[in-house]
């Protein structure tokens, strides 16, 4: 395997065992901000995703994406795969900086067209957003570099997700109940260009092919 392909493989295998092993807090986190399954849904899709790596055939992205879109269900699932789906159709050529940004560019507008979801409303549109942002500026730089970028806009926009009422999905159910508690889906989505970053910021590992 390649250098690129090994990282989007590592990138895609430790965001899987991010969700796998943490249905708990996810869990606990949208007992306060929503209903309480958030946790249940990550952690299907990535027991999922963990399943379809080791079967293999196919690129990672591609993996990822259909666990998603076909297999997981509340809003996260099927929006979480319009965001990897567009990843995967974009990088397909290469995994750079600029097919990044388009990737995550059509993957939000995806999920703003179906959602309906609005800056501020509590969702992971509020830490995807400064995301894409982060990524469009960084379009040129290394795609350690725009990772990087992307990590810490992510981070900071699930963080402002404490303010915020829900507007949407099962959350807005518990109104003012939810304010103070970050977002599930928000952070979930922060954790995903987090491991990213971490992937592509180690040193290359000298593989044996
Ligand atoms: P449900 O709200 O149906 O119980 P999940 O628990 O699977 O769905 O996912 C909840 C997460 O989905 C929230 O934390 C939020 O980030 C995200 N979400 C819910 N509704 C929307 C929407 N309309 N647009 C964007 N994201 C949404
Ligand atoms: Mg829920």
């Amino acid at each position: 395997m390649e250098g690129l392909d090994m990282a989007e493989q590592q990138w895609v295998t430790e965001f899987a065992e991010h969700g796998a092993s943490s249905e708990f807090d996810y869990n606990e986190l949208d007992q306060k901000a929503g209903d309480g399954d958030f946790g249940t849904n990550l952690a299907l899709g990535g027991r999922g995703v963990r399943a379809r790596l080791a079967r293999g055939g196919e690129r990672p992205f591609t993996s990822l994406s259909r666990v998603f879109l076909d297999d997981i269900g509340g809003s996260s699932g099927p929006l979480f795969g319009l965001l990897f789906s567009n990843i995967e159709r974009a990088t397909a050529e290469e995994l750079s900086a600029r097919t990044l940004a388009e990737g995550a560019r059509a993957g939000r507008d995806a999920i703003v067209r179906v959602g309906h979801a609005q800056l501020g409303d509590k969702t992971m549109v509020d830490s995807l957003t400064p995301i894409v942002e982060a990524l469009e500026k960084a379009r040129t730089s290394s795609t350690r570099e725009a990772l990087n970028a992307a990590a810490e806009a992510g981070r900071a926009g699930a963080e402002k997700t404490r303010k915020y009422r829900a507007r949407r999905g099962r959350a807005s159910y518990v109104g003012e109940r939810a304010v103070g508690a970050i977002d599930p889906g928000a952070l979930a989505i922060a954790r995903f260009f987090a491991i990213g970053a971490a992937v592509f910021s180690r040193p290359t590992q000298v593989t044996i092919s």
